[in-house]
């Protein structure tokens, strides 16, 4: 069965939403330029949270072919939760994707494998797809138990999903030290992991859903490096940071992730 290659850029806490709106125009007139099919390779933003509502009105009114989402989701129903954002809300706001448990958020929220299931279930529910992040830091690298911790982070990310939920997800795996650093894993790295992400998900879920679930690379891509990252029989897209700043550059990775 082929897969819809993704390429998804991670805003982080950058543009705020008056930028935002030249960003998604910039990028936009990039991919109609090429000649860009959405079918063929989705694009998508994931702008800070303060951004979607000019990034919809944007897309919506002048009916651009960027697709958007967000950087996170609460786990929870609306209510007492201060400062969280309910994945309903983000629906509402015609949200398609959301990072969940990206490493930055691991890091720095003490955010674990529990967390991010629940708020991959969340997400699931308001129809959003979420894109649920694992990868070891240099240590773990260094002591080659790379493959062990990312399988065993899939587990815990995937617990209590159904194998529907699981088709329907994504699963990006971005070495924590090359994710900002200009430090890229080799092909033949993103291979190896991609690949046992597959057959875990293979041997929790079975053949049709481990060919169903879309597994994306991250940790600086950029548009030198993803032609030999995409031609990997495993890695389906890319999680973009840095270079996804640059609507020329995110358009030019784009393009070359079509084929
Ligand atoms: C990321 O933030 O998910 C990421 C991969 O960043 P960069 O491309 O800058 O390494």
């Amino acid at each position: 069965m082929a897969r819809t290659p993704l390429i998804a850029g991670n805003w982080k806490m950058n543009v705020d939403h008056v930028a935002a709106v030249s960003l998604v125009q910039q990028l936009d007139a990039a991919l109609v330029r090429d000649e860009h099919d959405q079918e063929a390779a989705e694009v998508v933003v994931l702008p800070p949270f303060t951004d979607l509502r000019s990034v919809q009105v944007l897309v919506d009114g002048d009916d651009l072919m960027v697709r958007y989402g967000a950087q996170d989701v609460s786990a929870h129903e609306p209510g007492a939760r201060t400062g969280e954002i309910a994945a309903g809300f983000l629906a509402r706001l015609g949200v398609r994707y959301v990072t969940v448990g990206h490493s930055e958020r691991r890091t720095h929220h003490h955010e674990d494998d529990a967390t991010v299931a629940a708020k991959a279930s969340a997400a699931l529910a308001a129809g959003i797809t979420p894109i649920i992040c694992v990868g070891e830091d240099l240590a773990v690298r260094q002591d080659r138990r790379h493959v062990e911790h990312v399988v065993a982070q899939v587990d815990g990310s995937l617990d209590g999903l159904s194998a529907d939920q699981v088709a329907g997800s994504v699963i990006a795996y971005e070495p924590v030290w090359a994710i900002g650093t200009g430090e890229v894993a080799t092909a033949a790295d993103a291979q190896e992991v991609c690949s046992a992400i597959r057959q875990r998900v293979v041997a929790l879920h079975g053949d049709d859903v481990g060919e169903r679930v879309r597994v994306l690379y991250g940790g600086s891509v950029k548009s030198s490096n993803v032609a030999e990252l995409m031609e990997q029989v495993d890695v389906d897209g890319a999680l973009v940071g840095g270079a996804c700043l640059d609507p020329e550059e995110f358009a030019r990775i784009a393009g070359l992730a079509r084929s």
